[in-house]
C-alpha cells in the first residue's frame, strides 16, 4: 500500500479531475494521507502564466517530501517546458483527463481492488458533466490541452450525483469546461433537461452550474433554472470584455447586446462573471465600456484576469497593454465589483436565507452570496439565517 496526497490548482474541472484520481487510488487500496506520503499528485492549471508558475512551485515543493510526484492536468498537457528540470522523482503525465487516473494508478500499482469510498474533502461536490471545448477563443489555451468538447452520459452524471448525496453532500455543482455544450443525444438530454433530472435526485438540496457561456443561456435553460426548486439563484456567465470590438478580436461568439438580452430574464439571480483586462487593443474607452456593461448587467462578483499571452494561441505574440495599465484597470474593476457585492448584500438585511456552512464561521446563501455565521455553526450543514448587517467579508447572520 502507498500513502498519497492529491492537490489541484485552477478551476472546478481540475477539482473534479483530482477527485477522480483520488477515488481511483483509494479503490486500488492506497491510503490518502494529507500533508505527506509516498506519492503526491499535483493536478495543474495553465490558464495564465501565473497559474503555470504556481503549479510548478507546487510540484517542486511536493518533490521535497514525497518519494514520487505525478504532475497531471492542463499544465502538464501544455507541452511547453514549464515543468522541465524538476527533480528526478517527478513524472509528467501528458494524457486526456479520462485516461490520467488509469495511467497514474498503473504506475503506483494496485494492492487489490478494495473498492473503498473516497469521500470528497469539500462540502460541495463538483460533478463533471462535460470536458473540452470546441469554441477556440483566440486567447485561450484550454482547447489545446483538453481537446474538443465531449460529454459524459446523463446516466453516469445522475448516478454520480446520487452517490455524492449518499456521501453527505448537500450541494452539487455541475461542472464542465464549456458546460452548455453538454449533450447526451442517445438518451435525449440537453443541459436543461439534465438540470431538471439532477434537481429531482432524492436528497439533493442545492444545485448550481459552475459557469456557462452566454450563447447557451437560452429559453429552455432559463426555464429549467427557474422551475427546478433545488437550483440556486446564481449564475456565472463569462463576459471577458464589454467592448464589441475587443469581443470580436477575442473570437467570442456574442455581442454586448446579446449578453445583456440573454441575461435579462435572470435579473433577480446573483450574476457573476470573468473579465480579461488589458487584452491587446483594449484602450481606455474600451475598458470604460466593460465597467459600464458590468454595471448594466447587474453583475456582482467579477473574477478579473489581467491578460497574459498563452503559447499556441492566436494572440500568443500580442501583448500591447503595459503591465502598469493592466494593474490599474484590474484594481478599478475589482473595486467596482466589490461595491456591487456590498449593494447586493445590503438588500439581505432583515431577510431570511439558508446558508451552507463550508468553513468555520462562513458559508454561502441560496444565491451564492457569502455569509458570516457563528463559529460553531455545523460544517457541511444548511442553517437558517437572517441578515443583520454587512461586513467586508459578507452578510452577518443575526
Ligand atoms: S469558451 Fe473560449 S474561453 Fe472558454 S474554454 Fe472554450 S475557448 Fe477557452
Amino acid at each position: 500500500m502507498a500513502t498519497f496526497t492529491v492537490r489541484f490548482l485552477g478551476c472546478k474541472v481540475s477539482h473534479a479531475d483530482a477527485q477522480a484520481l483520488r477515488e481511483r487510488l483509494t479503490a486500488d487500496g492506497h491510503d490518502e494521507r494529507p500533508g505527506s506520503g509516498d506519492v503526491a499528485i499535483v493536478n495543474t492549471c495553465c490558464v495564465t502564466n501565473e497559474a503555470v508558475a504556481k503549479s510548478r512551485q507546487a510540484a517542486a515543493r511536493a518533490a521535497r517530501d514525497h518519494r514520487r510526484v505525478y504532475v497531471t492536468g492542463c499544465g502538464a498537457n501544455l507541452g511547453a517546458d514549464a515543468f522541465a528540470s524538476l527533480p528526478d522523482n517527478v513524472s509528467i503525465i501528458r494524457a486526456a483527463p479520462e485516461r490520467t487516473p488509469e495511467l497514474v494508478a498503473r504506475d503506483v500499482g494496485a494492492i487489490g481492488c478494495v473498492q473503498a469510498d473516497a469521500r470528497l474533502d469539500r462540502v460541495r461536490a463538483f460533478v463533471k458533466v462535460q470536458d473540452g471545448c470546441s469554441f477556440s477563443c483566440n486567447f485561450c489555451v484550454i482547447p489545446l490541452v483538453r481537446g474538443r468538447s465531449r460529454s459524459r452520459s446523463a446516466g453516469a452524471v445522475l448516478a454520480e450525483i446520487a452517490k455524492r448525496v449518499r456521501q453527505g453532500h448537500r450541494e452539487v455543482v455541475l461542472t464542465g469546461i464549456n458546460l452548455g455544450c453538454f449533450r447526451d443525444r442517445e438518451a435525449g438530454y440537453t443541459l436543461a433537461t439534465l438540470v431538471r433530472a439532477a434537481g429531482g435526485v432524492t436528497g439533493l438540496e442545492r444545485l448550481r452550474l459552475s459557469s456557462i457561456e452566454i450563447n447557451h443561456v437560452n429559453d429552455e435553460l432559463v426555464a429549467a433554472l427557474r422551475e427546478t426548486p433545488a437550483v440556486s439563484r446564481h449564475l456565472h456567465v463569462p463576459l471577458q470584455s464589454g467592448d464589441d470590438e475587443i469581443l470580436r478580436a477575442m473570437g467570442r461568439r456574442y455581442s454586448t447586446e446579446t449578453y445583456l438580452r440573454r441575461l435579462s430574464p435572470l435579473a433577480d439571480f446573483n450574476l457573476t462573471t470573468d473579465v480579461i483586462v488589458g487584452f491587446p487593443g483594449e484602450d481606455e474607452a474600451a475598458f470604460e465600456r466593460t465597467l459600464e456593461l458590468v454595471h448594466r448587467a447587474g453583475i456582482t462578483k467579477v473574477h478579473v484576469f489581467p491578460y497574459s499571452p498563452r503559447p499556441g494561441t492566436a494572440t500568443a505574440a500580442a501583448d500591447t497593454v503595459p503591465p502598469a495599465v493592466k494593474k490599474a484597470r484590474s484594481a478599478r474593476l475589482r473595486a467596482a465589483s466589490h461595491e456591487a457585492c456590498l449593494a447586493r448584500w445590503r438588500e439581505k438585511i432583515g431577510r431570511d436565507d439558508v446558508v451552507l456552512v463550508d468553513r468555520p464561521g462562513r458559508g454561502y446563501g441560496d444565491d451564492y452570496s457569502p455569509w458570516v455565521v457563528d463559529d460553531d455553526a455545523p460544517l457541511g450543514e444548511l442553517v437558517p439565517v437572517r441578515g443583520a448587517a454587512v461586513t467586508e467579508e459578507g452578510i452577518l447572520a443575526a
